[in-house]
């Protein structure tokens, strides 16, 4: 049967026809819909204002020791050099954690990266099983 590139059938009620003649399979596209959406989701509460001052915070008050690593933060270093201070989560945003300051911790902003990468590859491993 002809197939699409991820294998759905093309049914007439799974191509979408395209106004340059062009065909699209629904069922792909429905993935992708649900990707960016996931996507969009998972990066708004970033730019969230309660984060944005309680990140402050944290890094202001909070002791110069990086939780993840337990060694010396220089505050004093901007948080976009691989030292400088960076804000993590204890419980992550996607497990229903909050940007309250009982959830916000100081780490190193190469140690909070190192642990993001760990979880995103992790979840990506997830969703090609899935797949
Ligand atoms: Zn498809
Ligand atoms: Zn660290």
């Amino acid at each position: 049967m002809d197939v699409c590139s991820k294998g759905h059938p093309w049914t007439p009620e799974n191509t979408i026809v395209r106004s340059d003649g062009s065909r699209r399979c629904r069922l792909c596209n429905r993935d992708y819909e649900r990707a960016y959406r996931k996507e969009h989701q998972s990066d708004a509460p970033y730019r969230d204002k309660e984060y944005k001052a309680n990140r402050t915070r944290v890094v202001r008050d909070s002791p110069p020791y990086c939780a993840l690593c337990g060694l010396f933060v220089d505050k004093a270093l901007s948080g976009k050099t691989r030292y400088g201070p960076s804000v993590d989560h204890i419980i992550p945003l996607s497990h229903g954690g909050t940007h309250a300051l009982s959830n916000l911790v100081l780490v190193h902003a190469v140690c909070n990266s190192r642990k993001q990468n760990k979880q995103s590859s992790k979840s990506s491993r997830r969703s090609t099983r899935m797949w």
